[in-house]
Formats: structure tokens, sequence, C-alpha cells
């Protein structure tokens, strides 16, 4: 940690806020505020990820040393450090909310690691910052395993995602009400550090769109694309151009990653849109059990289901569509920005019937295949079928003696089994032979599915045991999960405890089947 060189463009390049205290604020004309983070009781070690420990250039050692969990406890800075929040809006459900901002968020500083890449170092839950409102500024310990699991996850299942190097208790108690009914109670807190390229949202060009600040949105965007998306080239207005086309194309990308391996994001407000594409801010996120389109994790989003599973492309699109409309007063010809938006939907629908084929085994997608796939998803959800367990036995089914057998552990309910089996055996049938025209090589297409068909993803109720027992002082699941999320396509040992299918149990259990923003 010591050595690490920082070269902290985005608190050197862009205006800051002169007031350094935290007292909560509109923050006008600067893109962030200087702020450090508040020191906890007593920092310590939980758990980190290894592999992002490598981006950094840290050894175990460095990582178990004490000096760490200072640092990323929040007591301590490494030379070089310039903590800040940034300032940012977004929509929120639908509306503009205003000024969010980095409430509980606090970057430490941009770290250019041995192979020239830059990493940003940012902890949650570190204390208030003039953007924190009425709440703590702190993160509990269950959802800081939450987005410290999921985030790893994500990566490993190949989906673009910000990435955690570690987690660490604060010895202090934070106050939830989870449930918000009124039963307040005390949690431990927990710090995580996230690392990305960037952290910059949708929201942080919206805020100063919404102020009229238009220098400063065209400073930011300059500065965004210079820093963040160095690939571009060309003359100012086609850089633009470019831009926003890339911010299309990589949100389409990583929807489709979504919609793979059954994620669902819960709060898909344009304060939570990576401008990188990336997978960012793990709240009440879920991953499907039962194959259900219309299913959200989230309670507050129970009613509407504006981020359900299947609802996520759209509003991917309603975002950028927020995203083009701040941005429209620096594009003078705002076809453009259409074209861009419409490349979008192009680009999400090109890659999903890649992914489809992919998934089901398909050499490539043919428009006949939209029946047979459309057809599976209702059985599935009619039948309440696990997606994860469907996709991975779908993969076993020989095409030429063709056997309801490899999918029968998919299912939830024996009645469901038995009132579906008919249906799903003549769907077998017409699968089998699709899957025939294309002569394909038996083994080989068994190995393509199991390599986009994920065998172990962090189902609810896995993570809710982890923090269980996390509660109790015992941070060993976390390592043994994060161990299997390592290779989430592989039939391994270190997998078999993680793979089952939600059990009955977990239903309706809070954490598993709903969760609350309260985190
Ligand atoms: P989220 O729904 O987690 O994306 O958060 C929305 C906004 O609320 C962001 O501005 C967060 O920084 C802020 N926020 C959420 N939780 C807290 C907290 N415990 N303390 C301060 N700000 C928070
Ligand atoms: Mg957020």
């Amino acid at each position: 940690m010591q050595n690490w060189r920082f070269e902290n463009r985005f608190v050197n390049e862009l205006p800051g806020d002169p007031e350094e205290s935290r007292h909560p604020r509109q923050v006008l004309n600067a893109c962030w505020s200087p702020v450090l983070p508040t020191p906890v009781a007593e920092p310590r070690l939980l758990a980190y990820a290894a592999e992002v420990a490598e981006l950094l250039d840290l050894n175990h050692e460095a990582i178990t040393s004490p000096a760490f969990a200072q640092v990323f406890g929040g007591n301590a800075l490494v030379r070089g450090m310039q903590p800040y929040a940034a300032c940012y809006g977004g929509h929120q459900f639908g509306h503009w909310a205003g000024q969010l901002g980095d409430g509980r968020a606090i970057t430490l500083g941009e770290v250019i690691n041995r192979a020239g890449e830059r990493w940003e170092l940012q902890l949650k839950g570190a204390g208030l910052t003039p953007y924190s409102r009425t709440a703590d500024g702190r993160a509990v310990l269950r959802s800081s395993i939450r987005e410290f699991l999921c985030s790893e996850a994500m990566h490993h299942l190949g989906v673009p995602t910000t990435r955690a190097l570690s987690l660490v208790a604060t010895g202090e108690e934070v106050i939830r009400d989870m449930f918000y009914d009124g039963h307040a109670r005390p949690e431990p807190g927990a710090i995580v550090c996230r690392v990305a390229p960037s952290f910059i949202r949708f929201g942080n060009f919206e805020i100063l769109a919404a102020r009229g600040d238009r220098e400063l949105l065209a400073q930011l965007v300059d500065f965004t694309i210079n820093r963040d998306f160095p690939e571009l080239e060309g003359d100012p207005a086609t850089l633009r151009s470019q831009w926003f086309e890339a911010i299309c194309v990589r949100t389409a990308h990583m929807i489709t990653h979504w919609m793979r391996v059954g994620f669902v994001h819960g709060v898909m407000n344009t304060d939570n849109m990576s401008i990188l594409g990336l997978t960012i801010d793990y709240g009440p996120y879920g991953w499907v059990d039962n194959f259900d389109p219309d299913w959200t994790p989230n309670t507050t989003d129970e009613s509407g289901r504006r981020y359900r599973f299947a609802h996520q492309p759209q509003i991917a699109h309603w975002n950028l569509a927020c995203l083009a409309g701040a941005l429209a007063s620096l594009f003078p010809d705002q076809q453009i920005l259409q074209a861009s938006l419409d490349r979008y939907v192009a680009v999400f629908l090109e890659e999903q019937r890649t992914m489809t084929a992919a998934k089901f085994g398909f050499k490539s997608f043919d428009e006949h295949d939209q029946a047979l796939v459309s057809e599976a998803y209702r059985l599935m959800q009619i039948a309440e079928v696990d997606m994860t367990w469907f996709f991975r036995g779908l993969a076993d089914i020989n095409p030429t003696a063709p056997s309801l057998e490899s999918l029968r552990e998919a299912f939830y309910r024996d009645d469901l089994f038995s009132r579906h089996e008919q249906t799903f055996a003549t769907w077998i049938q017409h699968y089998a032979a699709r899957v025939r025209r294309d002569h394909s090589d038996p083994a080989e297409r068994r190995a393509q599915m199991n390599a986009v068909n994920p065998r172990t993803v962090l189902r609810n109720y896995l993570a809710q045991q982890a923090i269980d027992l996390a509660e109790e002082g015992d941070p060993s699941r976390i390592h043994a999960l994060l161990d299997a999320l390592r290779r989430p396509y592989d039939d391994q040992p270190v997998s078999a405890p993680f793979i089952q299918k939600r059990p009955d149990w977990a239903r309706e259990r809070a954490g598993c089947s709903m969760l609350s923003c309260s985190s």
C-alpha cells in the first residue's frame, strides 16, 4: 500500500466543493466534496478477494496486516489518497429525485497498478458525507456481505461489474429498521472496499443538466471520455457521439448478461447505472430461482414491479433516454442521441439471440427457434422450474434419446411436475429434433452450454446463510461461498453444498425471497 502510485484525476481535474464540513447541503458548481472517512471503533478484516488484491499489487501479507484493516475500515489514509464523495442526482422509480450523491461511499483515490491500469478505491459505509441527507452514512454487515460476494460472483460469471477488495467489520453497531415496520434494531456494521476503473454514474451528468450547469456538464463529459474511454478517437464532436453510443452498447451488453444468469438488480435507478456499463450498487438484488419474469426481489418495488426480471432491458433503455436528455444541450443534432438509443435496442436484441442460442445449445438462432424458446420459458414459469437447474439439465439431454429425467430435479413441486409432465415431454421431443438438425458434436454442445449456463449462482438463501453465521461471529461461510463462486460453471467438490435449489424454508424468509433497501 505504501508503494501505491495515485493519480487522482477526478479531484485534480474537476471542480470540487470549497466547503469541507459534512453537513447536508446542495453542492453547486462542483462534481465532488472533500470528506474523510469517519473512524470506527475496531476495524477487523472479515474477508478479501485475492484476485482483486492482485490487481492492486497487494499480497496476502499486506492484506492481513493490521494497517490494512485500519485503512479499509476508514481509520487511516495511505500517502497519496485524496478522499471525496461524488455529487450526482438520479431518477428513482421513474421520478426525478434531485441531488443524491455518495451518501455513504467515499472514494480514497485512483491507484495506478504495475500494469498501468487505473483502479479507483471506494469505501462503502465509511460515514457521513454532505450527501447523507437524513441517513447515517453507514452500512450493515448483511448488506456488505451481499455486496462483497455478489460483486465477485458476477465477475467470475463474466458479467461486467464493480469489484470488491475487502470486507471489514467496524466493531460498531448500526440501527436499521429492516422491514420498515417501526422495529428498528442494532445490527453489526461493516465496510466494503469497492474497486472499479470509474464510479461515474448516469446521475453525475443528470444533476448538472438539471441545474442548467452546461459548462460543467461539458467538462465532465470530456473528462469522462478522456479518462474512462481512451479507446475512442476523433474530433471533439464525434468523440461525444461515439461516447454515448459506447455507453448504450456497453449497457446492452451488461443487461444481456443479467438475463443470461438470472440476475435481478432490484433498484435500477439512474444513480445506480454505471457509465462504463458495470453492474453497480448491490442492494436488494436477487437471483431467479423458479423462473418468473415478473419477479422482483425488492420489497419497495413489489407493488409496481418496475424492476422485475423481464423488464430490465426496457428499464435500461429508459435510463439511457434519461441520460440522453441530460446530454441533449451538448448535441446540436438530437438525432445522434436517438440513433444510439436505437442502437441499444438493436444490440440488445442481437446479443439476446446469440445468448439464447448458446443457452439452449443451438449453433445459431434462427427465426423458427423463437416459438420453441418462448414455450420453454412459459412452461418453466407455470410449472415453477428452477432456471439454473433447467439449463444445466438441458445440456444433459441426449438428442437421439430425449427424456425428461435430466430435468426432473429442476422442478420445485411434485404436483406441478405431474401436471405438466406431458407438455414438457412434448416440448423435449421438439427440442431434441431442433438440436439434431444442427448435427453438433454431443460433447461439444454440452460443454458449450455449460460454459454459459452457470451451475453455481449466489442464490439469496446462500447469502443469507453466510450472513446468519457471520452475525454470530463466524465468517467461514463467506470464504467457502467465495471459493465456490470462483468457478461458477464447473462441477467441483467445493461447490457441492451451494448448488442446491432454494430450500422450502427460504421461500418466504426475509433476505431469501424478498429484500428491503434498508442496508
Ligand atoms: P441506493 O438506493 O443505495 O442506491 O441509495 C440512494 C441514495 O441514498 C444515495 O445517494 C446513497 O448514497 C444514499 N444512501 C443510502 N443509504 C445511505 C446511508 N445509510 N447513509 C447515507 N446515505 C445513504
Ligand atoms: Mg446507489
